[in-house]
């Protein structure tokens, strides 16, 4: 690059600063915007499936300690807790849980390392093709390429006219984080992760270190008592009797919300971007939302190297999403047809279950992303 050329990054989640890490370790001067008073994340626990670790691994993002859990299967398990399918995952295929937090602080010191100035306490409004942001109270600011990872919500998307739609879906998820270790999922337990089903309920137990579980407990908009905070535990102990041990230790759960589905005409126009939740949002059945953001991020900088003339980043954005948005819409694609089963009644979606994850074809496209090798790594 023969002059610095300067981007302006909108959110501060996994997606803007792997953006902004990345373009910095590639010889951006890079500023991140982040609305809220601190880098925080927000939710309890994350999967981070091969695709993510690798891209951690390129950024030099250090998220993984010796307490990190390593899940070597999703056992499915039905109302009476009889397993339904064993869940197994390919051998060369790593799928870590953690706490967020630990996933936010990695990425923040090597955004920091890499040089990004990072503004807290900084909302960005809007942004224009021409790479100019507006700020609350009418200031603003230019850049050469202005990112936008403001998440679900994105003012960058809206302001750039690039949402095609936004659907909240009827399924949604109270999450918490409790005290417990591997003893308590029971014999059989060991090194996995259980999603137990009734009805139009589940309970996902995830192990995240050795003395802490995180739990997402999932159900309809219209199941009242389900969505309750404080949570009804004697409503979600009677819809999981065998999990009552875990639920009673539940103290605090993030509020329900529904997940929302993000479609976009396009991923950039002119020289602004959008990656992550604000260009392909989409439910979290495959724990993939995050890696993908993460994904399309560590590309975005990868097909920007070599461009020294601004002129030059619309042409390069338009083959970034040629080459990488047929992949995040998969995984959405595909995390929506997931997610059907949940208001199955139980003994089809027994079978179903059993069927379809015997069914090599249709394991292979809900582990394509994972199995993928992400731009850059
Ligand atoms: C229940 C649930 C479970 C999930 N589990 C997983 C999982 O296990 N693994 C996984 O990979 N993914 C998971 N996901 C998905 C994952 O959380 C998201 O896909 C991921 O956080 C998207 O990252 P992002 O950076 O695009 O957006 P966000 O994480 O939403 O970050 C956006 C950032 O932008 C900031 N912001 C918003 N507006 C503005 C503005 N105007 N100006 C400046 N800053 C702004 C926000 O404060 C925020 O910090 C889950 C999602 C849900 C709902």
């Amino acid at each position: 690059m023969t002059s610095q050329l300067t981007a302006l990054v909108a959110g501060g989640g996994f997606g803007g600063l792997t953006a902004a890490t990345a373009l910095a370790q590639r010889g951006w001067q890079v500023t991140l915007c982040e609305r809220m008073p601190e880098l925080r994340a927000s939710g309890s626990g994350i999967y981070i499936w091969e695709n993510g670790l690798r891209i951690l691994d390129a950024l030099g993002a250090q998220a993984l300690d010796a307490r990190a859990f390593r899940g070597f299967a999703m056992e499915q398990r039905n109302a009476a807790n009889e397993v339904i399918d064993d869940g197994a995952f390919p051998p060369h295929i790593r799928l870590y849980t953690i706490a967020r937090s630990g996933l936010m602080n990695a990425l923040r010191d090597a955004a920091l390392r890499a040089g990004v100035k990072i503004r807290t306490g900084c909302e960005v409004l809007s942004a224009t093709a021409s790479g100019e942001v507006q700020f609350p109270g009418g200031d603003g600011a230019s850049a050469d390429l202005v990112v936008g990872a403001d998440g679900i919500w994105s003012g960058v998307r809206r302001s750039l006219g690039l949402e095609a739609s936004h659907e909240l879906t009827p399924e949604g998820a109270l999450r918490a984080i409790i005290p417990g270790t591997q003893a308590d999922l029971g014999p059989g337990g060991a090194r996995k992760y259980l999603e137990c089903w009734n009805g139009e309920r589940r309970f996902l137990i995830t192990p995240i270190n050795e003395s802490e579980i995180y739990l997402a407990l999932t159900c309809q908009a219209g199941d009242e008592s389900g969505k309750q905070v404080p949570l009804d535990r004697a409503s979600w102990s009677a819809s999981f009797p065998h999990w009552a041990h875990l639920i009673d230790r539940i103290t605090e759960t993030l509020a329900w919300s529904p997940y929302s589905i993000v479609k976009v005409k396009s991923w950039s126009s002119g020289r602004a971007a959008i990656i992550g939740d604000a260009a392909h949002a989409q439910p979290p059945n495959l724990g993939q939302g995050g890696g993908m953001a993460m994904q399309s991020a560590l590309a975005l900088a990868v097909h920007l190297e070599g461009v020294s003339d601004r002129r030059d980043i619309p042409d390069a954005l338009a083959r970034w999403e040629a080459a990488e948005r047929p992949l995040a819409e998969h995984c959405q694609k595909w995390s929506c047809i997931y997610g059907e089963v949940s208001t199955l009644p139980d003994e089809v979606r027994d079978r179903v279950v059993a069927a379809g994850m015997a069914d090599t074809w249709l394991r292979s496209q809900f582990l394509r992303v994972a199995m993928s090798v992400p731009t850059g790594t």
